[in-house]
């Protein structure tokens, strides 16, 4: 069985693609996330992980660097959407992880959710992919989102209300999709 290196943004949005992945890869869930703003919401994400990850008997590597101030000043000025260097980041660590730890891939968890930018994410994992010379898994879990959300309600996961950096924080408010 290959082993996959699975990017993870919370558990909620781990719950669909686990459930297709396991069938056919050795997957190791892997915490990356210094976008989840406050701390607090942050730490809350985590803790739901890594419960969720016991239950469900799945190893979560978790690398809790939270550089807010470098962050918030790359989102700012990399354009032209604060995501890229959100993708980038993220996308960078979990595929350098994957690649000096002998994973045969990695994939994100972001990838079943409608609310995020697809194409650019996918795109970036593919750059990101070539970059560090690793293989990109891909496999648009959208159409498991709802699915994925019934498996978190019943597993009474903590869901959140916006996508992590403050400034989904504040769009909420004003109802705008990210996609
Ligand atoms: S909206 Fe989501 S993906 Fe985009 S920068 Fe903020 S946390 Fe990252």
């Amino acid at each position: 069985m290959k082993t996959m290196l699975l990017h993870t943004c919370c558990a909620p949005c781990l719950t669909y693609p686990l459930t297709i992945l396991k069938q056919e890869f050795a997957v190791t869930s892997y915490f990356f996330n210094p976008n989840i703003h406050p701390y607090k919401e942050f730490i809350r994400r985590l803790q739901t992980l890594r419960e969720y990850s016991q239950k469900q008997k799945l190893k979560l590597i978790v690398d809790k660097t939270y550089n807010l101030e470098e962050f918030l000043l790359n989102c700012l000025q990399i354009q032209p959407v604060r995501c890229v260097h959100c993708y980038q980041v993220r996308m960078l660590k979990v595929a350098e992880y994957a690649k000096i730890s002998g994973y045969d891939c990695f994939s994100t968890t972001l990838l079943v959710s409608p609310f995020q930018k697809h194409e650019l994410l996918k795109d970036i994992c593919q750059q990101v992919a070539n970059q560090v010379g690793i293989e990109f898994y891909y496999q648009d879990f959208r159409p498991g989102f709802e699915i994925g959300k019934q498996l978190s309600l019943e597993a009474q996961l903590y869901r959140q209300a916006y996508c992590g950096c403050i400034f989904s924080e504040r769009d909420r408010y004003e109802k705008k999709k990210i996609s």
